[in-house]
């Protein structure tokens, strides 16, 4: 599930790859880009905000900088190859571009959202997102805690598994990482933002969990990376939870599939729990 932290990983092998080199030849296979040729361009390099990808160019004569945009959505994916390697990464028809330097080939499979744009109009593709959470703080758009709670706040009568996946909130969970992050806290997925007791604490622990998956591909959040322990309840439905054993379930929550143990994250409101004496 490429979330922000896959994206991330990404990102580094793409820059590791492909930075101070000059793009030798280019072929873009969208509609949009078709006739676009980067050959003579140099890379600057490659960084991720959120899960948006942003390959850096710098032009041949007049130094113009361009950014060309990518997101991975469900399904995306870059591979980088040595010159003459066999591409296995996936079935070619999904290539939506290649871009070649002496020594490698970067292959970019079911892109979304590619565009190029000069680099200082970045913002008009990325600038809606909340706070990265893998963004350095004193980059633009990096990670801010208390800008994340504030975004959060400000809609207060949506679930929280609502919000957590809409990215201008925090920059880089997906449903994974709803999920689990849900689970941790004891949070019902239907559970209003008004009703979550500490949302800094729910934006400490993303950035965390992202922090933590930082560098490797096996995304876990248990603290194991053996298969089938990664998790807690993502992906588990009718699977006994890990802490009380019972069932977990699966339900849409803002269109997409999320897990939840019923007994370890129940469905509480701010009423509910003033007793009767408190009133
Ligand atoms: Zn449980």
């Amino acid at each position: 599930m490429p979330e922000g932290d896959t994206v991330w990983n990404t990102a580094h092998v793409l820059h590791g790859a492909l930075a101070g080199s000059v793009i030798r030849h280019s072929d873009f296979r969208v509609p949009a880009l078709a006739t676009v040729d980067l050959s003579g361009w140099r890379v600057r390099g490659c960084a991720s905000r959120g899960k948006h990808l942003l390959l850096r160019f710098t032009g041949p004569e007049d130094g113009r900088a361009m950014t060309l945009h990518s997101h991975l959505r469900m399904d995306g994916a870059w591979r980088v190859y040595s010159t003459g390697e066999t591409w296995r990464g996936r079935p070619a028809h999904l290539i939506r571009v290649v871009l070649r330097t002496l020594t490698t080939v970067a292959v970019g499979y079911h892109l979304h959202d590619l565009a190029l744009v000069p680099t200082d109009k970045e913002e008009t593709l990325v600038g809606h997102l909340g706070p990265d959470l893998l963004g350095s703080p004193d980059e633009p758009g990096g990670w801010d805690p208390a800008e994340a709670v504030r975004r959060l706040r400000a809609q207060p009568d949506r679930t929280l598994g609502e919000a957590l996946l809409d990215q201008r909130n925090l920059a880089g969970i997906g449903n994974l990482y709803r999920a689990e992050i849900l689970f941790l806290r004891g949070i019902h997925p239907t559970t209003t933002v008004a009703d979550v007791e500490d949302l800094p604490a729910v934006a400490d622990l993303a950035h965390r969990l992202l922090l933590a998956n930082k560098g490797r591909w096996t995304q876990a959040t248990t603290g194991s990376v053996r298969r089938g322990e990664e998790v807690y309840v993502y992906g588990r439905a009718g699977a006994p939870c890990r802490r009380c054993g019972t069932l977990i379930e699966r339900d849409a929550v803002a269109d997409r599939s999320t897990f939840w143990c019923p007994a370890c994250q129940p469905l509480v409101s701010v009423k509910a729990k003033v007793a009767p004496a408190d009133r």
